[in-house]
């Protein structure tokens, strides 16, 4: 008989402890599962599902308007933000419930309820007081958004889990945060009709993005009439009687109906019970762990944005996956964690993989880039004033594709593909002989043949 009740306990039940619970229950173990929340997580529940929902609805303004050029007459649209949620509310439901009955099917026993750790083998459940020994411990808590402190009227401010639920469009909004989440719902916003200013402290919204996507994307919102403000701050905001009056560093005053703050997510790990069961943090304050995602406790282990390394599903998802074949199917299975693919769903959207210039130009002896930018064929007749942006990143010496930056439609599913390219390892010779799909957008990226820029890095003194 085993001294414990389950073989593992999966606290949290997102993307990465839904993964990890069902492929260990597949391999036999007993799996227990705590969802304090709605099973599904962040990203089913109140992040990339609903959020690409929310952008798919805010692009028809923009095909409305394209319409016209090629021969439509639309009539007079409108848009109701009730109908919008009240769908998304209950495709989200739906799912919610497919992740549920997956789990159970999959032999998870699901527990609804928060649970804290109270040493290195018992979990407890908070709402019956159960306890529960465990052989094994996997802590999927995710993350939570940042709103700052010290801040005169955050109470009026909210973050993006409110605005999946807002209870109408606002007519004016005002975001504070320059990174993925502050610019997607900026854009979506803002294709739904509402007045939108973006505030970053930065020089420049996405940070750690290639520079030239940077750029393009921020003169494309522009032209979609949001208003970009850098290198200021959010101090304080004040309930007036026509909104919510707020005040940025320079003293400027801005009014609007809603303030949302998309300033960066912290690891979940507030009163969960690390102390008691003596793990340990990093210095970012996010769980630590190896390559198999095993804490500092050999028995306790940490997948997803608790451990903030890339705060992403699919990297959540495959970290579970490989924490349940490392410690359950008997095959030690590190997470690789580089050239992880990844799309900003801002309207144009932005696909990235790999080097940016700058980091290539860091990192190796010779670098070359290819960059276009161009009117897709879908413009000319739509006349609508946007262009799109391709660049690869090479490196000079080995001809080896490093980098890949594009900022145009379909962005998100052209990067999935050039990911491929870049894990086996393609070179720009590989691009070249590839024959273009005709016509199309993506055929410029087999078809750029003159270098725009070489660097290569001196040899120190
Ligand atoms: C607005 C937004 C948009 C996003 N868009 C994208 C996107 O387009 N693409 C992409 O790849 N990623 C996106 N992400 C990121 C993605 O959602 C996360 O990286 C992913 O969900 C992380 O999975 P996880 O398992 O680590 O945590 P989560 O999915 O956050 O799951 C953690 C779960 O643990 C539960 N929990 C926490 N503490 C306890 C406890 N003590 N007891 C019981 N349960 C507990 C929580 O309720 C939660 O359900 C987005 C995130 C946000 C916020």
């Amino acid at each position: 008989m085993s001294d414990f009740d389950t073989d593992l306990f999966v606290i949290g039940g997102g993307s990465g402890g839904v993964r990890a619970a069902r492929i260990a229950a597949g391999y036999g173990a007993r799996v227990m599962l705590a969802e304090e929340f709605r099973v599904g997580g962040t990203c089913v529940i109140r992040g990339c599902v609903p959020k690409k929902l929310l952008v798919y609805a805010s692009r028809f303004s923009h095909s409305f308007e394209e319409a016209e050029g090629y021969g439509w007459t639309v009539g007079e649209t409108s848009f109701d933000w009730a109908t919008l949620i009240a769908n998304k509310d209950r495709e989200i439901a739906r799912l919610e419930a497919a992740y549920t009955a997956n789990l159970t099917r999959s032999g998870v026993t699901i527990a609804k309820t928060r649970a804290v750790l109270e040493d290195a083998h018992t979990v407890r459940l908070l709402s019956d007081d159960r306890r529960v020994r465990a052989k094994h411990i996997l802590i999927a808590t995710g993350g939570w958004p940042g709103m700052g402190t010290g801040i005169a009227g955050i109470e009026h401010v909210i973050s993006s889990n409110e605005a999946f639920h807002l209870t109408e469009l606002p007519k004016r909004i005002l975001i504070q945060g320059g990174g993925y989440i502050a610019v997607e719902f900026a854009c979506i916003f803002a294709g739904l009709g509402s007045e939108v200013t973006l505030v970053y402290r930065g020089d420049n919204i996405l940070r750690g993005f290639d520079d030239d996507v940077r750029n393009h994307l921020r003169s494309e919102m522009e032209k979609r009439g949001i208003k970009v403000i850098t290198k200021k701050i959010v101090e304080g905001i004040e309930k007036v009687d026509h909104g919510l009056d707020v005040c940025l560093s320079d003293r400027e005053q801005i009014v609007v109906d809603k303030v949302m703050f998309a300033t960066g997510r912290r690891p979940n790990v507030k009163d969960i019970g690390l102390e008691a069961a003596g793990v340990k943090l990093d210095q970012r304050g996010a769980i630590a762990v190896n390559d198999y995602s095993q804490t500092n406790v050999p028995h306790i282990y940490a997948v997803g944005d608790v451990t903030d390394r890339i705060a992403l599903t699919p990297v959540a998802i495959r970290e579970g996956h490989a924490f349940a074949d490392s410690v359950f199917g008997k095959k030690p299975t590190p997470v690789d964690h580089t050239n992880v693919p990844t799309a900003v769903f801002s309207e144009p959207e932005c696909g990235v993989i790999g080097l940016t210039e700058a980091q290539a130009c860091e990192k190796l002896a010779k670098v070359d880039i290819y960059k276009t930018t161009f009117r897709s064929l879908k413009t000319t007749l739509s006349g609508r004033d946007t262009r799109t942006l391709m660049k690869l990143v090479v490196d000079g010496l080995t001809d080896r594709l490093v980098g890949a930056h594009i900022v145009g439609p379909n962005a998100g599913e052209m990067i999935q593909l050039i990911g491929i390219a870049v894990k086996v390892k393609a070179t720009k010779a590989d691009f070249d002989a590839t024959m273009a799909v005709h016509p199309t957008a993506s055929e410029e990226l087999v078809t750029m043949r003159e270098k725009t820029a070489t660097h290569v890095r001196q040899a120190a003194e």
